[in-house]
C-alpha cells in the first residue's frame, strides 16, 4: 500500500492544507483503490498541487465532523451529483461522475449530515436530497470492522473535545492485513490519557500521530511535548519503541519553516528554552524529532510505501 501525506496542517495553516491522507492499493479483482482519509476544506487545492485527480478517488473515510476533516465534502459531493440521470441516487462505480463511497461509524454519519452538511446540501433545485443522494454509504456499526483491499479496517475511538459531557464520535483508523504492518493512524487525539490507547501503539508497526507543536496545549490534539515525555507535561511517558513508530503530523506553518514560538503564558520551559517573551526563534524541528527517537515529521506529499 503507499500512503500519501495530502497535508499535514490543518485550518489553522495557510501552507500545509488538513490532516489527511491517501491510501492506495488493489484490490483481490485486481482493481486499484484510492481512499482519502479524511477530507478537509483544502483537500481539493492539496490533491490538484500533488497532481492526483480528485475523479479517482473510490473512497472517503471521515474520522470526525471537525471542519478541517469533513471541509471539502460538499464540494465532492456536488461535483460527482448526477443531475441528469440519477437526481435521487449516488452513482455507480464505471460512471463517468462515479460517486465516491463516503465510510464512517454508524452514528457519525448520522450526525454528518443532520449537524454538518444537510444545511448545504439538502435542497437542491427542489428535490430533497438525502446524503445518499451524493455519495454511496458504508456507514460502520460501532465495535465493526470494514475491509479495504484486503485490510481489516478497525475504527479505533479517540478522546477529543466534548460537547457539553459527550465526547464527540471521532475514530481513528487502524489497518491490518496477513504478513503486512500494522497501521494506526490517530486522526485527531487529546494525548490525555495514552494508556487507553496504549494497546494499540503496541499492536500499530507505524503510526501517524497528530502532533501539535505550539508551547501550551491547546486541548485539541497530542502535543510533541507531551509525546515526547518532557517532564513538564505531567504526561505518561510513552515507551522509546511506541515513539519509534511514531510519523508525527504537524498542525503549524511555523515547523515546517524551521521556526519555534516561545512563550511565557503557560510558564513552561521547551527544551531549554524558556523565553522571557512570547515570539519566534529559529528551531530544528527534525533534529529534535530524531533525537527523542521519532521516525519524523511529515511533509506535505511525502509518500510511505507500506510492504
Ligand atoms: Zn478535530
Ligand atoms: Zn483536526
Amino acid at each position: 500500500m503507499k500512503i500519501t501525506a495530502i497535508g499535514t496542517g490543518n485550518a489553522f495553516s495557510a501552507k500545509n492544507f488538513n490532516a489527511c491522507f491517501l491510501l492506495e492499493d488493489t484490490d483481490s479483482a485486481g482493481v486499484e483503490h484510492r481512499l482519502l482519509l479524511d477530507c478537509g476544506q483544502q483537500v481539493l487545492p492539496a490533491l490538484r498541487l500533488l497532481g492526483i485527480d480528485i475523479e479517482s478517488i473510490t473512497e472517503i473515510y471521515i474520522s470526525h465532523a471537525h471542519s478541517d476533516h469533513i471541509g471539502s465534502l460538499e464540494a465532492i459531493g456536488f461535483m460527482h451529483y448526477d443531475w441528469m440521470n440519477k437526481p435521487k441516487e449516488a452513482t455507480e462505480r464505471g460512471d463517468s461522475r462515479q460517486s465516491p463511497v463516503l465510510i464512517a461509524n454508524k452514528n457519525l454519519m448520522h450526525e454528518l449530515w443532520e449537524w454538518s452538511l444537510k444545511g448545504g446540501m439538502a435542497c437542491i433545485e427542489g428535490l430533497d436530497a438525502e446524503l445518499s443522494t451524493y455519495f454511496r454509504l458504508m456507514p460502520v456499526p460501532p465495535n465493526k470492522q470494514f475491509e479495504w483491499c484486503g485490510w481489516s479496517c478497525s475504527l479505533i475511538q479517540q478522546v477529543h473535545i466534548m460537547t457539553g459531557s459527550v465526547i464527540l464520535n471521532t475514530f481513528g483508523l487502524m489497518l491490518e492485513k496477513p504478513g503486512k504492518p500494522a497501521i494506526y493512524f490517530t486522526t485527531d487525539s487529546q494525548h490525555c490519557s495514552p494508556r487507553q490507547i496504549e494497546l494499540f501503539y503496541r499492536k500499530a508497526d507505524i503510526v501517524f500521530q497528530d502532533c501539535e507543536c505550539l508551547p501550551f496545549l491547546s486541548g485539541v490534539h497530542a502535543n510533541y511535548a507531551q509525546l515526547a515525555g518532557h517532564p513538564d507535561t505531567n504526561s505518561v511517558v510513552l515507551n522509546t519503541s511506541i515513539r519509534n513508530k511514531m510519523w508525527l503530523t504537524h498542525y503549524q506553518d511555523f515547523v515546517s519553516e524551521g521556526k519555534k514560538v516561545i512563550s511565557t503564558l503557560s510558564g513552561m520551559e521547551f527544551y531549554g528554552k524558556s523565553g522571557t517573551q512570547s515570539g519566534m526563534i529559529d528551531f530544528d524541528w527534525d533534529a529534535q524529532a530524531a533525537k527523542d527517537g521519532f521516525r519524523g515529521f511529515l511533509k506535505v506529499g511525502q509518500v510511505i510505501q507500506v510492504d
